[in-house]
């Protein structure tokens, strides 16, 4: 298989744009011949959905994912799913609503916010989800996994065989080698309908009382928070919650977004008019009552975003930076309120911002982003000095309150700021294929 350079890649946040050669194999024994190949470094890159540089390998290799695209067994009766790794979630969502396979009764034990990243994506990331308080992170529902290295070999890794190497590669931001096909086990649902609720609450003690009262008995919970907000009125926002329900709810969601942003705007939508407005007609949405409540097909609940395809281009040419922190449990309400203030202050930000708790179900992963907190995460538009300052202040007060950064999301961290996170960096440095790197990789110091 051989490597074509590249016209560019960008993250998803469209701030980082790196050269690479690219290659693109059809089938495992493809893949696993692009992963030996001798040359410079080489790294997996799904469907591109991390916002900075955990999938970028600026002037090295890329082995793009998505022709590994094989369903290769579902078993109705045990829930268990073999595919391989360039599978998206929305293609395995389709599977799962078909009669044959039990007709809605097995669903995705986790997913993020988007359904367009592929299962191997899901995997280096340890993806979490709205649910994470029921289910924990992505990597726990993963039986076993096949991974090539650049020596040649193939290694099937699981809990229970090389389960150093497994440890290391859920959340193992494709550092270890590249994973070919996995087994997964799905999660037994009523159906594919969702009851859902969202209830506004004025500040953010507001919030932490309705995370505490919904997280017994919805699946699903996380709020929307007015990044402007001040006062008496900081944090204040939208709660949703939504748990699954009997009946089919909705046709799966397509596999592909329904609509494209057709163009880049020159200039970010994103400013301080359009924020104030949006987030002022948000707030009025649910009227008087301030809450509501609907049965329904679960896109609406799990997947808003995807209903516009290049929605990350309304930022504009400079595009933008996420910022995502989590923070333990003690302090996460004093925290919190610290992050918000500083973003309030700043003017910046963007209607993007969510605020959700995660349980204490361990993660797998020796990297794995999810611990037992509160998690922030905001978009801002990217606007030079200004907004690495910001970042530079939200990432010190999160360092200081002995929380951590989310790779997948990152385009600033610093190396200090990531070992501060993730004490398991250095063990996890001892699994690193030697041939494998990315640009973050580089940044925080986990290659040289
Ligand atoms: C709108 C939106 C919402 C999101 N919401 C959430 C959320 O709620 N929770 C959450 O956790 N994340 C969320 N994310 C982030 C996203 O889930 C992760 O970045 C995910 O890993 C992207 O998967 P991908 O297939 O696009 O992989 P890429 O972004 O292409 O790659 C991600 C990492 O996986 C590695 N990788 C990919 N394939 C393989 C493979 N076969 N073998 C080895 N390594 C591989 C890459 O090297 C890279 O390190 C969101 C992203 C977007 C755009």
């Amino acid at each position: 298989m051989s490597a074509v350079p590249s016209r560019d890649h960008l993250g998803w946040g469209r701030n980082l744009r790196a050269e690479h050669r690219v290659s693109r194999p059809a089938t495992p024994q493809a893949a696993a011949a692009c992963a030996a190949a001798p040359g410079g470094t080489r790294l997996a890159h799904g469907l591109g959905r991390s916002y900075g540089d955990v999938a970028l390998n600026p002037d090295g290799a890329l082995i793009e994912t998505r022709g590994l695209d094989r369903f290769l067994r579902f078993d109705p009766a045990t829930g268990i799913l073999d595919a391989e790794a360039g599978v998206a979630l929305a293609e395995v969502l389709a599977v799962l609503a078909r009669p044959e396979a039990g007709g809605g009764g097995w669903f995705l034990p986790v997913t993020p916010g988007t359904r367009f990243v592929t299962l191997g994506g899901a995997v280096a990331n340890d993806v979490h989800g709205k649910n994470h308080h029921r289910t924990g992170s992505f990597g726990r529902h993963v039986l076993s996994l096949d991974l090539a290295r650049s020596d040649g070999r193939v290694m099937t890794c699981s809990p229970q065989e090389n389960a150093g190497l497994f440890a290391a590669t859920i959340g193992g931001l494709g550092l270890t080698g590249l994973i070919l096909r996995l087994r997964l086990a799905m999660m037994r649902v009523e159906g594919l309908a969702m009851e859902a609720e969202d209830i506004a609450f004025g500040s953010l003690a507001g919030y932490f009382a309705l995370a505490a009262e919904s997280e017994q008995s919805w699946d699903y919970t996380a709020a929307w928070v007015d990044c402007l907000a001040t006062g008496e009125a900081l944090g204040r926002g939208i709660f949703s919650r939504a748990r699954h329900a009997a009946g089919q709810g909705a046709a799966p969601p397509p596999t592909a977004p329904r609509r494209r942003l057709p163009a880049t705007p020159p200039l970010s939508m994103v400013n301080g008019l359009s924020l104030r407005a949006f987030n002022a007609a948000y707030r009025r949405r649910l009227g008087s009552s301030g809450r509501s409540h609907a049965v329904g097909g679960y896109e609406k609940v799990l997947y808003p975003l995807d209903a516009i395809g290049g929605w990350n281009r309304l930022y504009g040419p400079r595009g933008f930076h996420q910022f995502q922190g989590v923070v333990p449990p003690a302090d996460a309400p004093a925290v919190v309120a610290e992050l918000l203030r500083e973003i309030a202050r700043s003017g910046q930000g963007s209607p993007l911002v969510v605020l959700k708790g995660f349980g204490d179900l361990p993660s797998p992963g020796m990297l794995s982003f999810p611990r037992e907190g509160t998690t922030l995460a905001l978009d801002f538009p990217a606007r030079g000095p200004d907004t690495l300052r910001l970042l530079a202040r939200l990432e010190a007060i999160t360092v200081e309150a002995r929380g951590r950064l989310y790779p997948a999301k990152d385009s600033v961290m610093t190396a200090e700021t990531f070992r501060s996170g993730y004490p398991a960096a250095g063990a996890f440095a001892e699994w690193i294929d030697p041939a494998f790197s990315s640009g973050f990789a580089r940044r925080v110091g986990l290659r040289p």
